[in-house]
């Protein structure tokens, strides 16, 4: 890979850089090595200058949110990041609707959805991530998804830049979306329905003290590990084949929530994935195939 040139790009460009960027310190559960680059622009404008540069020159590269779906190999990775996140970008409202770029933490818009007495969201109450992440893969809680709000998204597309697209022209689905085949979501535009304000916040704060109740809330974990299967819950079936709290070096499954992943302190991919797999392998042998949700980069 020409990491020379991507050095010099960074550098043209005032984006921070580093070839030495652990992707633990960026990811919430906090296992991952280096990538061969690391670029973090401080602007939509050097994102967009860096994605369309990475694209002419074919080098290989992963988009970074803020890192709450995430696990990577540990050492040396064979790609390049450039990290979405604290780009300095906005939020702009309009009556039920909103603008947001996609580095916009989903916390944020949804806090400000349901504190202007708006529907569409609020089952989504602490769930981290950008709005860039939460797009692509059509994150969603209680009810709530990205897709029954996004009517629009602009995509930063190879050769072309920024363009809008009407979010009819993508497919979601139950934590999904083709979205990323297209190109890099820069921003998306959300509208929301009304309703009794009242309401719709008990319905957040409630969303919020579930998960806080049930789900390793403070711990470093990835979200779900696997999505449910058709008609079940990843959860309650990895609980029922005693996964629950059991630990592999210093990965475990959470005592709280079976199909959640916790790095319990210097937790190894080794560790972690082998787990995840041994898993993934007892719900075969019982007859349920587990797809992972936790996106694993190596
Ligand atoms: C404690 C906890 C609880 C969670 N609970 C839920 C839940 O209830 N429901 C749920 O849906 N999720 C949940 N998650 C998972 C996570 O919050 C969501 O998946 C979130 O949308 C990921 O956003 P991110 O910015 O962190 O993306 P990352 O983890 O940084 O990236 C995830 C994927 O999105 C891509 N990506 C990120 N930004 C962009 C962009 N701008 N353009 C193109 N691709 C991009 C990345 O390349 C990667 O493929 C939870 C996570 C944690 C830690």
């Amino acid at each position: 890979m020409d990491v020379e040139r991507v050095r010099s790009l960074a550098k043209r460009l005032g984006c921070a850089y580093s070839e030495e960027e652990p992707l633990a310190r960026h990811f919430v559960l906090g296992i991952g090595g280096e990538p061969e680059f690391y670029i973090r622009p401080g602007s939509w404008s050097q994102a967009e200058e860096a994605l369309l540069r990475l694209w002419d020159w074919d080098i290989p590269f992963k988009v970074l949110g803020s890192g709450s779906n995430l696990m990577a190999a540990d050492g040396p990775l064979p790609f390049g990041v450039l990290h979405l996140a604290r780009l300095g970008g906005r939020m702009h409202w309009e009556g039920t609707s909103v603008e947001a770029d996609a580095d916009i933490p989903m916390p944020a818009l949804v806090g400000e959805s349901v504190r202007r007495g708006l529907r569409g969201l609020e089952g989504m109450g602490g769930i981290p991530g950008t709005v860039g992440g939460a797009v692509i893969m059509n994150a969603g809680a209680f009810g709530n998804d990205v897709a029954g709000v996004v009517t629009g998204v602009a995509l930063i597309e190879r050769g072309l830049g920024l363009r809008w697209h009407e979010a009819s022209d993508f497919a979601f689905a139950y934590r999904a979306s083709d979205v990323k085949i297209f190109g890099i979501v820069a921003g998306c535009r959300m509208t929301f329905m009304t309703g009794d304000p009242d309401g719709i916040k008990a319905r957040f704060e409630e969303a919020k003290a579930r998960r806080e109740a049930t789900q390793p809330w403070r711990s470093a974990t990835a979200g779900s590990v696997f999505k449910n299967p058709p008609g079940d819950s990843a959860g309650r079936l990895l609980e029922g084949l005693g996964f629950k709290g059991k630990r592999r070096g210093g990965a475990g499954f959470s005592d709280l929530h079976a199909n959640f992943l916790v790095n319990h302190g210097g937790a190894t991919f080794e560790d972690a994935f082998a787990l995840c797999e041994e898993a993934r392998a007892a719900a075969a042998a019982a007859g349920v195939a587990l797809e992972y949700e936790m996106e694993i980069w190596r």
